[in-house]
């Protein structure tokens, strides 16, 4: 625990189910948190919005910590509930269905005790060749922030990464650190890249430069000794971010490419790296091709093809995909992982973490802007989505959901 949470007991809410109460003690105690509770029936949830703000508000909440996810229970996305509340979150949800009450149990003792250090056997010795003339390369991003994630999603994830001998990018909250002492260390040491996502995936945007700064400050401190060079606070940042960033050092983030928008006639977003000019410090902006969303193959193999497709009009040869070890790391995704990878590798594309592309590019052309990046006013770009979301409205169903997901201004994409 860093010195600043032993210091200040932060204060926590946690959602939790009725019927997850009949497994869950609500008179545990807890060092580490003043721990409040609001029972629900999640089908509910999306009704209790306004009640749940003017908790947050009395009881200076600084995160919520849900019992469910997605993947589990009746699936109720706690997504629209991150981004109403603003407010930062974990989950102490399982990630398996079927052995998600005894998961959840486990993350639950995890939360409240904390410092929990984790036994991973995760090694194997089995490689997967190497395309023989790799073509181009790809980063694999895993966001980091649920408590399921680390304790049964990542040992999961490492097994199939060391198959294939690939090095990807971590977006980790301090707060799983927290609770997780050494699961950095754990995987920086598999080469992995580290990078920022929150102490507790708060958002920034509800705060004003300097507080941003402040907090991203605090974020990096618990990363001292690391090599950090990127963020992501997809869905939770504004124009101050940026100069927030920059100040700490941080030299890039992602943000997420909607390759619905081709389909449904908005514009179709670059490929490519972008590089924008912050107070006279250059901060790179790196597009998310392809998200899993613990979708089915065939239609992740869909986003492939046609990222590949739209790769093969330029030089630059490089995608980035974004999953989730509560989602990619559960028992029914985990195949699909090994899909990607072998898809990848069959379009001889090769792997590495996403600073390393950046260095590399940056050593190929010996300036912080490569050729093949575009240069200056970029930032504008970010923020011409669309900012009314009437034209969303007459998207399909799915589609609309998850561009709004997207595309809103301070939406949490997780
Ligand atoms: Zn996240």
């Amino acid at each position: 625990m860093p010195h600043s949470v032993i210091m200040k007991k932060l204060n926590v809410l946690i959602i939790a189910d009725k019927q997850d109460m009949e497994s869950l003690d609500i008179n545990k105690q807890s060092d580490r948190w003043n721990v409040y509770w609001e029972i629900l029936h999640y089908d509910e949830i999306y009704n209790k919005i306004e009640s749940l703000k003017k908790t947050i508000v009395f009881r200076k909440i600084h995160f919520v910590v849900f019992s469910r996810n997605d993947q589990v229970g009746k699936l109720t996305s706690i997504g629209p509930v991150i981004s109403a509340l603003k407010v930062g979150y974990t989950t102490i949800s399982g990630i398996d269905q079927q052995k998600r009450v005894e998961q959840m149990c486990q993350c639950f003792l995890d939360f409240m005790e904390g410092d929990t250090v984790l036994p991973f056997d995760d090694e194997t010795q089995k490689k997967s060749p190497l395309p023989y003339k790799p073509k181009g390369t790809f980063s694999l991003v895993f966001d980091t922030e649920q408590l399921g994630g680390v304790r049964y999603g990542i040992p999961r994830i490492f097994k199939v990464l060391n198959i294939y001998g690939i090095k990807a990018t971590f977006f980790i909250t301090n707060l799983m650190q927290w609770i997780y002492p050494g699961i950095v260390d754990k995987i920086v040491s598999k080469g992995h890249e580290i990078g920022i996502h929150g102490r507790y995936h708060e958002y920034l945007s509800t705060s004003d430069e300097r507080k941003q700064c402040q907090i991203i400050e605090e974020t990096l401190d618990d990363f001292k000794g690391y090599s950090v060079f990127g963020a992501n606070f997809i869905g939770r940042m504004d124009e101050a971010t940026l100069a927030s960033l920059t100040q700490n050092g941080i030299k890039y983030f992602v943000y997420p490419l909607i390759h619905d928008y081709a389909t449904l006639g908005f514009r179709k977003y670059s490929t490519l790296n972008t590089v924008i000019s912050v107070n006279r410090h250059n901060l790179i902006m790196v597009p998310i091709s392809v998200e899993t969303y613990g979708l089915p193959w065939i239609m992740i193999r869909g986003m492939l093809e046609s990222v590949l497709k739209e790769l093969k009009k330029n030089e630059y040869k490089h995608l980035t995909i974004l999953l989730h070890p509560f989602r990619d790391g559960n028992i029914s995704h985990i195949g699909v992982l090994e899909k990607i990878i072998k898809f990848l590798y069959n379009n001889d594309l090769i792997s590495l973490p996403i600073a390393d592309k950046i260095s590399a590019h940056n050593a190929q052309h010996n300036a912080d802007c490569a050729t093949d990046i575009n240069v200056a006013r970029a930032k504008r770009k970010l923020f011409q989505f669309p900012m009314s979301l009437t034209d969303i409205k007459y998207a399909p169903v799915g589609i609309g959901i998850k561009m709004i997901q997207r595309v809103r201004p301070n939406t949490t994409v997780f």
